[in-house]
């Protein structure tokens, strides 16, 4: 195996690292045939590799990656995305504009959520909210229930935002015009310009980063080499024909080069990359040493009053989970019953007595940055008019109406639960 150099450019420090990985299998198996050699002396073969400091990384052959990639785009790219087609479902031609709000509600729903999942939440949104005004005028209850079990729900409110910063005005054409929108990145940002204007802007999302650490052998994880990315990105666009590129740049990611099983004989760009060539392209792109993810236990009360109602409480709307409800309870201290974490939890957020009752479900949830296990009680409810100590607002409602709120996708089986234990309650009556 050896690793390609650009013809003309002298070797980088990214593609030096992946000489040294590669050295070793050459030491045994010798230059493979047809391999092109680097042009710069201490490159060539037999190696004396020397590593110099890093240069900005231009893709001489770009030309011909672009070439190979949208070849291979034309047969096998994800050409079915509704939102990157016409009204009637055809293919827009070079250069035609589209409408950029539906890709615009589509890439924040691709923020972090994989396309296919993503793909029946914009079809509901697009039919409660087909345009920018009716986003602008719903209720924030409306739009979080719309895009309840998505995950990461300030993206939804900061839909929201933009749709009323943006209503009665004309669509931004630049990078600073969608930048000026809450939740919209400089990937998020290009890729909306390139797809609805076709206009020649870069993207680095995460199987772009992925795609490119591994074509160049990267020797650091893409959140400390962003700006080396960013250049990659930049320097392989087909000016010509963004859209496109950047489609397939995204389906190659999504669909060839994937994160744990990459299927490298089916890639355009086998024969120009350096993971590839050094036989190891699941170790891009490099990691950080990993942290410890924290497991925390949460003491949750299923409170009902005598009237059969139970008692939940919205968050506020900073965080995470900002805005959704869920039923009141908070952090096992160290050393404590779950029961008593129930019980000072709801005094301390609610201002309420309860009796706390009979374990409903435990609840395990992860999420990227810590493990939850949710312990779950019902509770009987006895005194103090609960307050929003700690939430925008608590409530008492039916338990048949709990689907009508936001909830968190762990609270789905609390839920569920809830509901099943009055069946059977009644069942047994
Ligand atoms: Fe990814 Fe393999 Fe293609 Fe390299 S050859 S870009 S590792 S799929």
């Amino acid at each position: 195996m050896f690793v390609l150099a650009p013809v003309g450019q002298a070797l980088d420090a990214e593609r030096c690292f992946s000489s040294r990985v590669v050295l070793l299998v050459l030491a045994v198996h010798g230059r493979p045939q047809g391999a092109r050699s680097c042009p710069q002396r201490s490159h060539r073969w037999p190696f004396r590799v020397r590593l110099h400091p890093v240069a900005p990384l231009t893709i001489a052959d770009a030309p011909e990656l672009r070439q190979l990639l949208l070849a291979w785009w034309q047969q096998h790219g994800r050409q079915a995305i509704p939102w990157k087609l016409r009204p009637d479902g055809s293919q827009p031609a070079d250069g035609e504009p589209l409408d950029p709000y539906p890709i615009w509600i589509a890439e924040i729903m691709l923020q972090q959520t994989q396309l296919q999942v993503a793909l029946p939440y914009w079809q509901r949104w697009m039919a409660v909210f087909p345009g920018v005004a009716a986003l602008a005028a719903a209720s924030e209850h409306e739009v979080l229930l719309l895009w309840q079990g998505l995950g990461y729900y300030s993206r939804a409110r900061r839909l929201q935002q933009g749709a009323r910063q943006l209503v009665g005005q004309p669509w931004p054409r630049d990078l600073a015009g969608w930048l000026a929108l809450p939740g919209v990145g400089r990937s998020t940002a290009g890729s909306i310009l390139s797809s609805a204007f076709d206009r020649p802007f870069a993207i680095l999302d995460g199987n772009v980063k992925r795609v490119l650490t591994r074509l160049v052998a990267s020797p650091k994880p893409p959140a400390r080499d962003a700006s080396r990315l960013w250049q990659h990105s930049e320097g392989l666009l087909d000016r010509g024909r963004p859209r496109a590129f950047n489609q397939a740049l995204m389906d190659l990611g999504a669909t060839v080069c994937t994160p744990r099983q990459p299927r490298c004989p089916e890639c355009p760009w086998q024969r120009h990359c350096a993971a590839y060539a050094a036989g190891t392209p699941t170790a891009y792109p490099v990691k950080d040493t990993p942290r410890e993810i924290p497991f925390q236990v949460i003491g949750v009360g299923v409170v009902l009053n005598a009237s059969g109602q139970v008692l939940i409480d919205q968050r506020l709307n900073e965080g995470l989970l900002g805005g959704l409800w869920e039923f009141p309870g908070g952090k096992q201290e160290p050393g404590e019953a779950i029961t008593d974490t129930i019980t000072r939890e709801l005094r301390e957020e609610l201002a309420i007595e309860v009796a706390v009752g009979e374990q409903l479900i435990v609840v395990d949830h992860a999420y990227s940055h810590k493990k939850l296990r949710f312990d779950v009680h019902l509770c009987r409810w006895i005194s103090g008019e609960p307050q929003p100590l700690a939430s925008q607002q608590v409530r008492w409602v039916e338990p048949a109406e709990l689907q009508s709120y936001p909830f968190p996708a762990a609270n789905a089986r609390i839920i569920a639960a809830l509901l099943q234990t009055e069946q059977s309650s009644a069942e047994a009556a």
